[in-house]
């Protein structure tokens, strides 16, 4: 945001040498990760890799190399990019935002925490310690897509899925997209149209239709709206059927 001389800020505060914002770890209910934690991090994460696979798919798309090093979870969810993986990441795996300011800690959904581009609803005098992410019990698969001009370039759209099968049936499917809203959001009326459905390429395509339900995504020099919106049921098909194969692997 500097950068684009969208933000000068009169005065810079680095956060990196303060305590407690680092590391990967296990709590009771699920994962924390500290806010410091680079996208590099998290993609070579032993326990991320065990629970949320999606994670280190998604940051494969993240900048390139240099950015993956230094880019941070926080950073990533406060700027609050619509393209961003880490907004969609969070949107798909229900992750909870832990927050610190005066009144002590909090924690935020993305629902309340995304609030349009670049903004968050973070209060004045707070900042972003973790991100808690919970681990679903029981066969489940998870994907992640993103189509974007160059590799390591912002996504024109993105999607992930997470599906949970059990006796043959889609017991639980979510599908969050990015790149084609405001915010990343969750395709509801696929996820209700396919619940409970035979866990069947078939059934996936469908569901399909649904997928733009919505949204409106926004005309920029990169894309129009009309190719972003096409771009969501070809993404939302590939990481249903992957996360659905995951599942029944
Ligand atoms: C060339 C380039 C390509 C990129 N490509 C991608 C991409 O493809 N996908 C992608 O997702 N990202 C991409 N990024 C963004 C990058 O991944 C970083 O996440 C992003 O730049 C934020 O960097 P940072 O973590 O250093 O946060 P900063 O730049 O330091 O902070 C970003 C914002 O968040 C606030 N902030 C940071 N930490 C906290 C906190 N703990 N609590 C409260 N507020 C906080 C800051 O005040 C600032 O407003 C790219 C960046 C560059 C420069």
């Amino acid at each position: 945001m500097m950068n684009f001389r969208l933000v000068q800020p009169k005065r810079l505060v680095d956060i990196n040498r303060i305590e407690g914002l680092g590391g990967i770890e296990r709590t009771d209910g699920g994962i924390r990760i500290g806010a410091l934690v680079r996208h590099a991090e998290a993609a070579e994460d032993a326990l991320l890799a065990a629970d949320f696979p999606v994670v280190a798919e998604a940051m494969a798309h993240v900048g390139h190399v240099a950015i993956r090093n230094r880019g941070t979870v926080a950073g990533s969810l406060c700027h609050a990019d619509p393209s961003a993986e880490w907004p969609l990441l969070v949107a798909l795996l229900n992750g909870e935002i832990e927050i610190l300011g005066r009144n002590g800690p909090r924690i935020a959904s993305p629902d309340d925490f995304f609030v349009a581009p670049l903004v968050t609803g973070l209060e004045d005098g707070e900042m972003v310690t973790a991100l808690h992410l919970r681990p679903l019990n029981g066969r489940v698969g998870m994907a992640f897509e993103e189509v974007s001009l160059r590799a390591g370039d912002f996504a024109l759209a993105a999607a992930g899925a997470l599906v949970r099968v059990d006796c043959g049936r889609l017991a639980e499917v979510r599908l969050a997209l990015g790149g084609v809203s405001d915010i990343p959001v969750r395709a509801e009326a696929v996820e209700k149209a396919l619940a409970g459905g035979p866990a069947t390429t078939d059934t996936i395509e469908a569901g399909l239709s649904l997928s733009a339900n919505g949204l409106e995504p926004s005309d920029s020099p990169h894309a129009s709206a009309g190719y972003r919106l096409s771009l969501v049921p070809v993404l939302a098909r590939r990481v249903l059927v992957r996360a659905m194969e995951g599942a029944l692997r």
